[in-house]
């Protein structure tokens, strides 16, 4: 059977398509879909006679329901071996209505393509819908002591662009999704042997992320110093075209020049490592002791499940922190909320955190100094005490993501596992949970079950990245010390 995803794939590029049927990775959300949207759905129309779809549903099961009169929500229908889902279709007043379901905020123009797909098949079904519509999660709605379904969903006829804001009728945008499904499902079904076809690199390869099988494509080109670790640049594949392919051949003017490409380049040069010592040394003149080490874990959940929450909030639900006093000595505390841990997750963090010194986290803008705030948004009356937090936050990845260091190692990359993999001999790889979307997966059954060996292996976790922050630091201070 094809699916939506499989064409999607196949459209990227055809050989991504050819490697994700030989090896299927392990997809872990980042999102938790604590409701099911199309049980939202049917409580938002009070619908009754209902046919809701399950996994590996027989598709005629789908079109006798539909014959039925009964409203169909997320059911299965085929068109040769391709298999859609209706996501909510009904009769009313002599008129057949599909809404498109979206467990999103703000379904983008993109989607438009899966709903010409899903029509499409629809047709060939023999449904044909009068009126067509959306229903999505309304960003704005905030949850009172219970969930209200009408205001938490909303009906819209557009879809939006990037920035949120609407962009045009879904007829408009249908219009100009349509393609020829069938030449495209023949084409699938005749795939060569694609391990030995060499592609061209293309956008899709490196745009956005890195494609996951980059190194199987180009296996040359995956090496530390290789132009295509460029970050942000678009010139690289212009090098590349004109023989460039290591950044130690660059001279200046054929890429952007942003500063952590100089600094790229430089280090590329040099065979090693790059560090702009004066802004160095200058950034860490501005730690003052004690030094706080901190790192939050949190979840996101699609629908608020508690008071004063949105769609899509996060509720933060451990930290770890380091402290390190002007002798060296290193003490350590952590904290592990469960369901609505809010409060107690604040008083804990205040009653622990060092009221003065800095505190240093890794992106701390775009993470838990944001956490902070939100939760000072909710719960005003931390607010002071929250924000002496954050208004002390000095971010790690600064230097990196400013070029001021730069070692060739990283590959265009600066995360914490790899930064602690290439500063000491510790590793990620030994933890039972080596990743945060895997953290997140285990608090997730943490909340179904007590388990103390789950509460280790968190705690172990983030522990981690905070002492992977001393290992950093202190590595920078190294580097400093060492041309003194
Ligand atoms: S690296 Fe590029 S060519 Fe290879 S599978 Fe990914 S997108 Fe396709």
């Amino acid at each position: 059977m094809l699916h939506e995803s499989d064409i999607k794939k196949y459209t990227r590029c055809d050989k991504y398509y050819w490697y994700s049927l030989q090896e299927k990775p392990e997809f872990l959300p980042f999102v938790t879909y604590n409701m099911d949207i199309y049980e939202l759905v049917k409580e938002y129309f009070g619908f009754e006679d209902v046919l809701m779809g399950k996994k590996g549903d027989d598709p005629e099961k789908a079109l006798q329901a539909y014959k039925e009169g009964k409203v169909l929500l997320n059911a299965r229908i085929a068109y040769r071996d391709f298999r859609i889902n209706i996501p909510c279709l009904f009769q009313k007043d002599g008129k057949t209505v599909l809404y498109f379901v979206y467990a999103q905020c703000f379904p983008k123009i993109s989607e438009a393509q899966k709903a010409y797909d899903t029509l499409y098949v629809m047709e060939k079904n023999g449904i044909v819908p009068d009126e067509i519509h959306m229903i999505h999660i309304n960003a704005y709605y905030e949850r009172k002591d219970s969930l209200d379904v009408h205001e938490c969903l909303m009906v819209t006829d557009e879809y939006y662009n990037d920035r949120n804001r609407p962009a045009g009728l879904i007829e408009e945008h249908l219009e100009a999704c349509k393609r020829d499904l069938d030449a495209l499902i023949e084409e699938m079904h005749h795939l060569p042997d694609l391990s030995l076809v060499q592609k061209k690199r293309n956008p899709n390869c490196t745009s956005h992320y890195k494609c996951e099988y980059f190194k199987k494509c180009f296996p040359g080109n995956d090496h530390d110093t290789s132009i295509m670790n460029l970050v942000q640049s678009s010139k690289k594949y212009d090098c590349e075209q004109m023989g460039i392919d290591d950044m130690a051949m660059v001279q200046g003017d054929e890429i952007e020049a942003t500063r952590v490409q100089y600094a790229q380049v430089m280090a590329a040069k040099k065979r090693g490592l790059f560090v702009d010592k004066a802004a160095l040394k200058s950034w860490l003149s501005q730690l003052t002791y004690p030094i706080t080490y901190l790192d939050f874990e949190w979840q996101t959940y699609m629908i608020p499940p508690y008071e004063k929450m949105k769609p899509y909030d996060v509720l933060v639900f451990q930290y770890s922190m380091h402290i390190e006093d002007e002798e060296g000595n290193l003490t350590h505390e952590q904290y592990l909320g469960k369901e609505d841990c809010r409060i107690e997750f604040i008083e804990d963090l205040i009653s622990k955190i060092p009221e003065k010194g800095t505190i240093l986290v890794f992106n701390a803008q775009g993470a838990e100094a944001l956490r902070l705030q939100q939760l000072a948004k909710v719960f005003p009356q931390y607010e002071e005490a929250l924000r002496s937090i954050w208004e002390r936050m000095m971010d790690l990845a600064l230097p990196f993501s400013c070029g001021i260091v730069y070692d060739t190692r990283m590959a265009g990359e600066y995360n914490l596992k790899k930064l602690l993999s290439l500063f000491s001999d510790l590793s990620y790889e030994s933890l039972e949970i080596s990743q945060g979307l895997l953290a997140v997966k285990k608090y997730r059954e943490l909340e179904e079950t007590e388990s103390d060996e789950i509460k280790e292996a968190l705690f172990e976790y983030c522990g981690m990245d905070t002492y992977a922050e001393v290992v950093i630091l202190h590595t920078l201070m190294k580097l400093i010390k060492a041309d003194q």
